[in-house]
């Protein structure tokens, strides 16, 4: 199956997704979005209000944040691909229990495989731990590890920043180190670079 059409049916199946009991109280499902071929996936932890009204992840205070510090290093929202930890909102925007996260790795783990990222942010406490079983944010954050041959940069979480100016500044320098990360992806990237030495071009 083509990637694209395979992210289109996984997004149709969380939709409709009665796993764990945040279907219940859920207006709708959030699966996330962006380009197939992103070479960034940011993974914050849940939605909350209005993510749960609109369908779509970050477009509340957290997102116009998360948007802006985008934009500081040259880049849109519909550049990168957004999703969450967790699909549906968990109630009162608590944290999602172990169950309901356990529940839904296997759409996360979807997501990574389909779009395949260079690299992933991961935003706030919950998001990290897939990666950093037991480590400390206040540790590892900004510091880029190699893990399943993608580089992984744990952040705090947008909201967490807004409402502390201490973790605001760290966020923004965090993102100062995604900016050159990004480069070398892109770098990886691009073919191998047509000979034009005129040297070489006489031997023919
Ligand atoms: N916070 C999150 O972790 N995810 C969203 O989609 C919105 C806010």
């Amino acid at each position: 199956m083509e990637a694209e059409q395979e992210l289109r049916q996984l997004s149709a199946t969380i939709s409709g997704c009665t796993d764990c009991r945040l279907h219940l109280s859920r207006k709708l499902a959030v699966p996330g979005e962006g380009p197939i071929n992103a070479a960034v996936m940011f993974i914050g932890e849940g939605p909350g209000f209005h993510e749960n009204e609109q369908g779509r992840p970050f477009v509340g205070a957290a997102g116009r944040f998360l948007e802006e510090l985008l934009a500081g290093i040259g880049l849109t929202r519909e550049q990168v691909f957004i999703c969450n930890v967790v699909k549906c909102r968990p109630p009162g925007n608590r944290d999602p229990a172990p169950d309901e996260v356990d529940a839904c790795s296997k759409y996360l783990e979807a997501q990574v495989r389909i779009v395949n990222p260079r690299i992933i942010v991961t935003l706030g406490r919950f998001s990290m731990a897939r990666f950093f079983p037991g480590a400390r944010i206040s540790t590892i954050h900004g510091k880029a590890r190699q893990i399943g041959g993608r580089t992984v940069l744990a952040m705090y979480h947008p909201a967490a920043a807004l409402h502390q100016p201490s973790l605001r500044t760290q966020v923004e320098a965090d993102f100062a180190v995604l900016s050159p990360l990004l480069a070398a992806a892109r770098v990886a990237e691009e073919p191998a670079p047509y000979h034009t030495d005129p040297t070489q071009l006489n031997l023919f």
